[in-house]
């Protein structure tokens, strides 16, 4: 079965089309700049040939033109490894959130609905999303489309950890509870796991990124993690707050502050920028750190401090643990953050290997081998984590 595989974000989109059973990658595709007018930039790959494909200055004004250049290098003649773009029998979106629907779903006008309800939760990705996948309902008619929204994976985490201490009534008619996101990146190393020693154990997957979270996994089964309801929780994202005393908005509006700053402050100058006052991008945060810049010090101390709360409260959650995962931009490329992590859970029995530390470019096992704890890097691979839950989902 042929699978295409969507990612959709503010300003670009990736694809990739998968054969499965097989996990085998045919094409992949990105478009950067969406809507810009002359400087997005579109590269194609046929990965059984080897033919690629790199446009620059390209006029893509929006999320059409964008499919559009690439459903049309699957099937031309030059690169194309399609007959007909009917080939392709399910189309899977990374989805976010839709209200009522929180697993893998078929994309109907309903679950359109849902995402357009709680825009307020996803406001920066369900708009993007919704465009995207109307736009491709209408090009790829009679193909399935499915949504895995990033909550499904935490669909199992048991209510007493779900619940906020709110009035039980916003929860049973609002859906108020912690949702949890990043859920095919963290599915994905659950899988990995499993696959690798056997589908008992006990792990905590740090996706640290842009955005960050950390999950706890019971026998490939999340069980806690650190986001919320909203976008807006968790660990101190790139350039978001994270975990917020929702008491402090007020107090700052009576300090005279407007809503337009505080609301800025929370979503886009926040966090490790907002800390640092150097970038959200942890590179040059650390940069600067080892420079001498205290405050850059700081926000990866304010950083690493989150991440070692949620490990130290799922630790106990989980009753120990066998496998701690490091995945994602900075999970798999900063050795600092898995360093000072790491070095703060020596009394779970955690002993790094400074220099496989050092040296792990992407992939690797990391702790010495009298560690209580693996600690491993994986790359995290969410298109395939997408590819394989829209294989497996039964209509
Ligand atoms: P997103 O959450 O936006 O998908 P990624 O998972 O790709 O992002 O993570 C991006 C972040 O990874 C960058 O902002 C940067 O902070 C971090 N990163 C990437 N490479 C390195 C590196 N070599 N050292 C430290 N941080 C890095």
């Amino acid at each position: 079965m042929k699978i295409l595989v969507c990612n959709t974000g503010s300003t670009s989109l990736k694809f990739k089309l998968y054969e499965m059973p097989g996990d085998t990658v045919l094409s992949q595709g990105k478009v950067e700049r969406v809507g810009s007018k002359a400087d997005a930039i579109f590269q194609y790959q046929n990965l059984k040939t080897g033919f690629n494909l790199k446009l620059e200055q390209q006029d893509i004004p929006d999320y059409r033109s964008g499919i559009n250049h690439y459903l049309n290098c699957l099937t031309a003649p030059e690169g194309g490894l399609l007959s007909s773009i009917e080939e392709v029998e399910r189309v899977g979106f990374k989805t976010t959130v839709s209200k009522g629907h929180l697993g893998v779903h078929e994309l109907t006008d309903e679950v359109l609905q849902g995402m357009r309800d709680w825009i307020t939760i996803a406001p920066l990705h369900n708009p993007a999303y919704i465009q995207t996948i109307e736009t491709m309902r209408e090009m790829l008619p009679g193909v399935i489309f499915l949504g895995v929204f990033e909550t499904a994976f935490h669909h199992d985490i048991p209510l007493h950890r779900r619940l906020y201490g709110v009035p039980y009534e916003w929860y049973e008619n609002h859906g108020v509870q912690r949702l949890g996101y990043h859920g095919a990146s963290h599915s994905y190393i659950a899988d990995w796991l499993g696959r690798e020693y056997g589908r008992e154990y006990r792990a905590i997957s740090c996706h640290l990124g842009g955005s960050s979270s950390i999950c706890a996994i019971e026998n490939g089964v999340s069980v806690d993690t650190s986001f919320g309801m909203t976008l807006e929780s968790g660990l101190i994202h790139a350039n978001r707050v994270g975990d917020m005393d929702p008491d402090i908005y007020r107090f700052l509006e009576t300090e005279g502050l407007s809503q337009q700053e505080i609301d800025d402050g929370m979503t886009k100058t926040g966090g490790l920028l907002g800390l640092s006052g150097v970038s959200g991008d942890l590179r040059y945060v650390e940069e600067a750190a080892a420079q001498g810049n205290t405050r850059a010090q700081l926000a990866i101390d304010v950083f690493v401090s989150g991440i070692v709360h949620y490990i130290g409260a799922f630790y106990m959650d989980l009753g120990g643990l066998d496998y701690l995962v490091f995945t994602a931009g900075i999970g798999e490329n900063s050795d600092v953050v898995r360093r000072l992590v790491c070095e703060k859970l020596a009394a779970a029995g955690v002993v790094l290997d400074q220099e496989k530390n050092q040296s792990c470019k992407g992939f690797g096992e990391i702790s010495e081998p009298s560690s209580q704890v693996k600690v491993l890097v994986i790359p995290t691979d969410e298109e395939l984590g997408i590819a394989r839950r829209t294989f497996e989902f039964e209509r």
